[in-house]
């Protein structure tokens, strides 16, 4: 696919819109859209009971919910706390827990229209849940996680969504991409036009961008067990760049009897994301003292809207659709039109 098409079908979505919407960079779009609930995964297996405080809220562990729980059962037979919410107050809630209250406005209404893409494209009817209230679909964390511009966010952007030739489109975000994002294809082995790895020029130095980590090789033997083991003695530790972008896409080491060949994305699982902090490797030595000493730059699996990033471009007098357009090039704005009310459920 040709990329400049996408950047051109990208700075010519405002031309579609309502005049009141160009005037406010895209964002006066006035449709809501239907009401729709998020049904949020709180906790599995054993929990203490949630505490109903009125129709509307319930506490448990110490927050306050609003919309109503359930409980459920997961398919593998463990009960769950699952909490029901309006859309507009899920997001409240993700937004202030993504990114701090102080970010600016444009970055604000970035991350509301990215999380609520995001999370209308995981609405599973047939399922006992649809996300989960962690960085393993968007942190959430009822009304204590709120704050004012978070909720003026999801006001201003209220039923904006981000679409591609008219579809909602596939969004993906993380702290920092380190300076170049990733692939969608690379990191999950599923391609988008406008989930392609760009470099990004505004995170540099920011407080995710940099990190190191010296990780002991009985780590590393424990992380990868006997197909590692059965190298023999370790002499040497490779990175492989062989892509068309500088991220890195193995990582190998070399033993006296042989090999074992891993990648960036299984060798953070393995290790831990706290101490792998993302796939963006970029040196790997041996230590004297049986260590791996790793640097790498951002943090998180580096696809999609770069927070950190875009939060220098706020500050840069980017507008929110300018920041949406630059991480997903070739998208546009678009109204809310979740799954299941266009009949795709499942
Ligand atoms: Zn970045």
């Amino acid at each position: 696919m040709n990329r400049q098409r996408f950047v051109a079908l990208g700075t010519c979505a405002l031309a579609g819109l309502p005049r009141a919407a160009r005037a406010t960079g895209g964002l006066d779009v006035a449709d809501p859209g239907p009401a729709v609930s998020v049904r949020v995964l709180l906790a599995s297996g054993s929990f203490a009971g949630p505490e109903p405080i009125d129709a509307w809220h319930f506490g448990w562990s110490g927050r306050t919910y609003r919309g109503s729980f359930a409980n459920a059962a997961l398919p593998d037979g463990r009960s769950a706390l699952v909490n029901v919410v309006p859309l507009d107050a899920y997001l409240a809630g993700v937004i202030s827990s993504e990114i701090p209250s102080g970010w600016p406005d444009a970055m604000q209404h970035a991350q509301a229209i990215v999380s609520r893409t995001y999370v209308l494209g995981r609405l599973h009817p047939d399922k006992p849940y649809d996300v989960v209230a962690s960085e393993s679909d968007q942190h959430y964390s009822g009304i204590e996680g709120e704050s004012l511009a978070g909720r003026a966010a999801v006001d201003s952007t209220a039923g904006t969504t981000l679409t591609y030739l008219d579809a909602p489109a596939h969004v993906a975000y993380s702290s920092c991409c380190g300076g170049r994002t990733a692939d969608a294809g690379d990191v999950w082995g599923v391609w988008f036009p406008y989930l392609p790895s760009i470099p990004d020029p505004h995170c540099f130095g920011t407080p995710n961008y940099a990190w190191n980590a010296d990780i002991p090789l009985a780590n590393v033997a424990a992380a990868f067990g006997a197909p590692f083991a059965g190298i023999g003695a370790l002499r040497a530790v490779r990175l492989e760049s062989n892509g068309p972008d500088d991220r890195p896409r193995g990582i190998g080491f070399d033993g006296d009897r042989s090999s074992f060949e891993t990648t960036p994305k299984a060798f953070r699982a393995a290790l831990g994301a706290a101490v792998v902090r993302s796939t963006f490797v970029r040196s790997l030595e041996l230590g004297r003292a049986g260590s791996l000493a790793v640097t790498g730059t951002g943090r998180g699996h580096g696809v999609g809207l770069c927070q950190w990033g875009a939060r220098i471009m706020a500050y840069d007098g980017a507008s929110a659709q300018d920041i949406l357009s630059f991480y997903f090039p070739g998208t546009a704005l678009g109204h809310a039109q979740p799954e299941r009310e266009r009949g795709h459920a499942g």
